[in-house]
């Protein structure tokens, strides 16, 4: 079944301090916030659910660090749509340092089906960067405490924050992991004109990310997540979110296909080196099967045809193609190769 989220915008609410690279505002288009709205958010998405399975989205700000009255208020708004057997639960993002006992026993009374943490690095010299105004070990904390709750949870990350080399991305994907992520959603960070980021890109204090940067990073984080079991659930921001005050950055509009196809070339490369298949001009022409899992072929060919098109150009290959096999799990292949002179003889498979 199809599954969607209903996204009530809270654009910075709850948010004690401004991090360098959040305007909110600008990413969802939403200027303010009031209790009516929400209901009327929620209505309007309903009417066009369909078949659709769905949970009410409070996104945007640092739900647990609303008010108290406000929140619960919120909570029982969305709770209403649950008991009415209308959407499958809450989930919302916040920060960790606002998650304790106190807010863990507010949210045992409603129907919570996720908590979306903005973890963003594990590194506190990035996090201090950044303006985040919290630890690493606030991070570990807040996540220990939402898995002892049996809240499933999601961890958002950045690329390429203030400070932040490859290794620190990769660390906090493997962070996210070990603290008992389930999902995960990979930001590569972009420069909006409202944020301090922007001032600090203009006085030479934060370089951007290259687009080619951040296909690199995202699929190291990527291929570290999948390797963790940890479903990553969103890469980049919605085409257009931003787009009138953004300034600089990875943006392309396909980056989540591109960090995957990323993902996926180095797989097929390291596959083809382990399986000898011989390179241009070394020994017979082979065809290629590549087995991947369901739904995946175009993420393996590569965005563009990359992947296939590199293959052929690097190997002896006469034919490369790509099946489905229910099998083989996401960010795997198999690989069988057929001489030509191999007379019918056995695919060899890796
Ligand atoms: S990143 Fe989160 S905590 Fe920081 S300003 Fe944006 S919404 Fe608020």
């Amino acid at each position: 079944m199809k599954h969607v989220n209903i996204p009530v915008f809270v654009p910075h609410l709850g948010c004690p301090k401004q991090c360098v690279f959040c305007d909110q505002r600008a990413i969802s288009g939403v200027r303010s916030f009031d209790e009516g709205k929400a209901r009327r958010v929620i209505e309007r998405h309903l009417a066009t659910l369909g078949d659709a399975e769905a949970e009410i989205a409070f996104f945007g700000g640092s739900f647990t660090g609303i008010g108290r009255e406000r929140m619960t208020a919120l909570l029982e708004l969305a709770e209403e749509y649950v008991r009415a057997g209308l959407v499958r639960g809450i989930r919302f993002s916040t920060r960790p340092d606002f998650i304790d006992g106190e807010i863990l026993e507010i949210l045992s009374r409603y129907t919570i089906t996720a908590a979306e943490l903005g973890i963003q690095s594990s590194s506190d010299r990035v996090l201090a960067l950044s303006k985040r105004g919290h630890t690493a070990e606030d991070s570990r904390r807040a996540m220990e405490l939402l898995a002892e709750a049996g809240i499933p949870l999601v961890g958002q990350m950045m690329l390429g924050l203030p400070g932040a080399e490859a290794e620190d991305d990769r660390e906090t994907a493997r962070f996210i992991a070990d603290c008992g992520a389930s999902f995960a959603r990979i930001y590569p960070t972009a420069v909006f004109r409202s944020t301090e980021l922007y001032d600090m890109t203009l006085r030479g204090e934060y370089r951007p990310l290259s687009e080619e940067e951040a296909v690199e990073r995202g699929a190291d984080v990527l291929g570290i997540f999948s390797r963790r079991g940890v479903e990553v659930i969103r890469i980049g921001l919605p085409e257009g979110a931003g787009e009138e005050e953004f300034f600089a950055g990875p943006r392309h509009p396909a980056m989540g296909e591109r960090i995957r196809s990323a993902l996926y070339g180095r797989i097929l490369g390291k596959a083809c080196e382990a399986a000898g298949i011989p390179e241009k001009g070394d020994g017979a022409p082979v065809t290629l099967t590549v087995r991947t899992a369901p739904g995946e072929i175009s993420a393996a060919a590569g965005y563009g045809r990359e992947n296939k098109i590199r293959i052929e150009n690097k190997y002896n290959v006469k034919k490369v193609k790509f099946i489905e096999n229910p099998m083989v799990s996401r960010y795997n292949i198999t690989l069988s190769s057929l001489s030509d002179s191999a007379g019918g003889g056995k695919p060899s498979c890796i």
